[in-house]
């Protein structure tokens, strides 16, 4: 049994890192097991205000540097490599990469959600040709700039907020006529002069050969379509897609119970499978959020503790 772990963490962000954490300080033999880099979604994003203890200003990345030190103190093992099969029922449970095969008595899974695209023609072509789902990656690129951002919640405002440092104006393109972001950041926005919007829109279709040229927007009311086409002299503009997310949990289909794709669990973060916990935004809850993640995290170590040691 020495080479079984006692728990297995799939995913770096704030909920896995926060498991891991609490399973380290726990003295449980744990492995992170991350595809990339930590952080899942916090790491591209610009700023984070409401972690509470948060440093103002402080950007995503830097909160999960700070997160990942601490949690790698603990003296838990961590490895970058992608999981390709997962084999959840029974005592131990087996978890195969790219590069290796691990055991372990528990499984945390906290494999997060990635971006949803809108789906239309172009978009997919036009990926880091102006289509993009990061503005702390793109934004950049856009400086002085035309910018649309699609979508009307949370993500969509706060990082339509931060493109207005780069981009000269930027239109919120949203398919209804009210956004669905918190209040607090709503008002940052209408008060923000570069700050446009787009209500009751979408967009059907994006163009351009080498580079976003123009996309076609259609009006969910009437039907209408209008051509929106890049300024003559820039010759593009940004399309910055924050319509939410798609859960990462296509490796345990047929083996988790799952809603729309998002893994059920209790509030112990339990699901259906002995041994198995599922935390942040891929399970099934009201509120995604990093300090609802790293909650479910805590929660989930604890709980891997007492079902190994049968309490
Ligand atoms: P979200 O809350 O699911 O919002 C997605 C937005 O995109 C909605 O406005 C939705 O319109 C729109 N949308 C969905 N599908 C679309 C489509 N096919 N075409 C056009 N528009 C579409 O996603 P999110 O803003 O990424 O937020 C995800 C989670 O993270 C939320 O729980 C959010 O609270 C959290 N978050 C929190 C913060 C923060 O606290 N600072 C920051 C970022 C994210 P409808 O409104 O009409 O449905």
């Amino acid at each position: 049994m020495e080479n079984i772990y006692d728990v297995i963490i799939l995913g770096g962000g704030p909920g896995g890192l926060s498991a891991g954490l609490y399973a380290g300080r726990s003295r449980l033999k744990t492995l992170l097991i991350e595809k990339a880099f930590d952080g899942g979604q916090i790491a591209t994003t610009a700023e984070i205000e409401n972690y509470p203890g948060q440093m103002e200003h402080d950007s995503g990345p830097s909160l999960i540097e700070r997160m990942s030190a601490q949690t790698v103190k603990f003296g838990i093992d961590k490895v970058y490599e992608t999981v390709e099969e997962v084999q959840l029922d029974g005592p131990i449970k087996t978890i195969k990469t790219s590069e290796n095969t691990y055991q372990s008595k528990t499984v945390i899974i906290a494999t997060g959600a990635n971006p949803r695209p809108i789906g239309c023609p172009g978009e997919k072509e036009l990926i880091g040709k102006g289509v993009s789902y990061c503005a702390t990656c793109d934004g950049a690129f856009f400086e002085d700039l035309e910018v649309y951002v699609i979508g009307g919640g949370d993500t969509a405002v706060e990082e339509g907020v931060y493109l207005t440092r780069f981009a000269r104006k930027v239109t919120i393109v949203h398919r209804r006529d009210e956004l669905r972001a918190a209040k607090y950041l709503q008002e940052h926005a209408f008060a923000n002069p570069k700050i446009d919007f787009m209500w009751n829109s979408v967009v059907v279709d994006v163009k351009g050969d080498e580079i976003v040229e123009g996309m076609t927007v259609e009006d969910t009311k009437t039907g209408e379509r209008r051509e929106i086409l890049a300024d003559e002299e820039d010759g593009t503009f940004g399309i910055f897609v924050f319509v939410g997310f798609v859960p990462n949990s296509g490796l345990y289909e047929g083996q988790i119970t799952m809603e729309g794709g998002y893994i059920v669990t209790d509030e112990d973060m339990k699901t259906n499978i002995d041994g198995v916990f599922a935390v942040g935004d891929i399970r099934v809850k009201t509120l995604r959020q990093v300090v609802t993640a790293a909650a479910d995290g805590a929660i989930a170590a604890t709980m891997a503790d007492k079902y190994i040691s049968g309490h």
